[in-house]
């Protein structure tokens, strides 16, 4: 789960890493105010949105008059805010961090991952932060520090500072330093993070160290544990699709291809989408119903597939391990009449009870071809679905 700069700063202070001062607003109206509360003479307006990329797509405005706040909160607020990490929709902007504009010396980059190929927590720093951090990272990965923490002991002062020396910090710059490492790898293993980073964390002028941005990533299987984080979630920054699969336990990624795929278990999904691939297809998604699958889900998963445009029809693959396919044949004539669907399906069913629910597919009234052989089953619905597009 992601959750926004403003939420993610708010965590950074609560474990003693600095930011600047910032008030959030969702109407104009409030933002002059805000000026007022934050005090000073430059501010910066900063869109919320689940996305980075926000200073190179517009959303991050320097300001140096009240005026000029007003006049950026009204371009922003109700926004589709496309940045380079956005599709070409965007994100909506109902919200705006109205921060102290700061005095910017070095623009350092801070981030805590866990790396999977030596399996521990990793601090990335760099001396070049800021908003061209990819490009750094693919064109001078030197440049890059990397620091990995032991997994049968915690991160030390010692480590934080050996990091400070190498990006070059003063002794009260480490000292500020420290604190920000260590409230940042307090806050990924107390909170289940995936990915944290500061990027640019910045040395100003008048020699702080400051969080100007903040990104927080939560493992979404450790959410149940963390009610002060679940309740962060935005989900109107969320795929429509990908919601509504979530909340049926369904595994929902969007493609671009014509054939809408319904399959049991990760591994067959990925067989069957290489399947329909090898035949000349393409798949329309990826889509794992999961092991104890029951009707109300396969429901669910065939008004899923409807919606994608694109979608010309659909294979159901399920093998019945846990689940019996006369259940499946069942829940799938079932859902084909709740949903009313008129796509041509071919479905293939392997495994418990799979002649039973076959006869039962062959014996209705519906546009349902069915196969028990997977082959079979691929190159039939690649035929089909290239005859309706003709
Ligand atoms: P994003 O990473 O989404 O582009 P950032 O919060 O990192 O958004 O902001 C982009 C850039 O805007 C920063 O690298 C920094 O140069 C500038 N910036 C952001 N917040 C402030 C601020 N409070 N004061 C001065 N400059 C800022
Ligand atoms: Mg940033």
């Amino acid at each position: 789960m992601h959750i926004h700069e403003y939420q993610a700063k708010t965590l950074f202070n609560q474990f003693d890493i600095q930011t600047p001062k910032g008030v959030l607003i969702s109407t104009v109206e409030q933002s002059s105010e805000a000026c007022s509360e934050l005090g000073g003479s430059v501010w910066v307006v900063k869109a919320q949105v689940h996305a980075g990329g926000r200073g190179k797509g517009g959303g991050v405005i320097l300001c140096r008059s009240m005026a000029e706040v007003e006049s950026a909160s009204e371009k922003l607020l109700g926004l589709q805010l496309v940045t380079p990490q956005t599709d070409a929709k965007g994100l909506p902007v109902s919200q705006l961090l109205i921060e102290a504009g700061q005095n910017i010396e070095r623009e350092l980059y801070l981030g805590l991952l866990i790396d999977r190929q030596t399996q521990k927590i990793t601090v990335l720093a760099s001396v070049e932060g800021g908003m061209d951090i990819e490009k750094v990272a693919s064109e001078t990965p030197d440049k890059i520090i990397k620091f990995g923490v032991d997994p049968l002991g915690s991160l030390s002062v010692q480590d934080c500072t050996l990091v400070a020396e190498k990006l070059g910090l003063n002794a009260d710059l480490t000292q500020q330093f420290n604190t920000t490492l260590l409230g940042l790898y307090e806050i990924f293993t107390q909170k289940d993070v995936s990915l944290i980073e500061i990027n640019p964390l910045i040395v100003t002028t008048e020699n702080q160290l400051l969080a100007l941005d903040g990104k927080i990533d939560f493992d979404d299987n450790a959410l149940y544990r963390h009610e002060d984080i679940a309740k962060l979630r935005d989900i109107s920054q969320e795929d429509k699709k990908e919601q509504l699969a979530s909340e049926h336990q369904l595994n929902y990624i969007s493609l671009n291809g014509t054939i809408g795929c319904m399959v049991n278990g990760a591994g067959l999904a990925m067989a069957t989408m290489d399947l329909i691939e090898h035949f000349g297809g393409s798949p329309a998604n990826f889509l794992d119903v999961g092991g104890g699958t029951t009707a109300n889900r396969v429901a669910k998963a065939f008004e899923l597939i409807q919606t994608e445009a694109n979608v010309k029809g659909i294979l159901v693959n399920i093998f019945g391990g846990i689940v019996r396919c006369d259940l499946i044949a069942q829940g799938i004539l079932q859902a084909i009449e709740t949903v009313g669907l008129t796509l041509p399906i071919v479905v293939r069913l392997e495994g418990t009870n799979a002649p039973e629910g076959l006869n039962l597919l062959d014996k209705s009234e519906f546009n349902i071809h069915v196969e028990s052989d997977l082959t079979k089953a691929a190159i039939k619905i690649v035929t089909l679905t290239k005859e309706t597009s003709e």
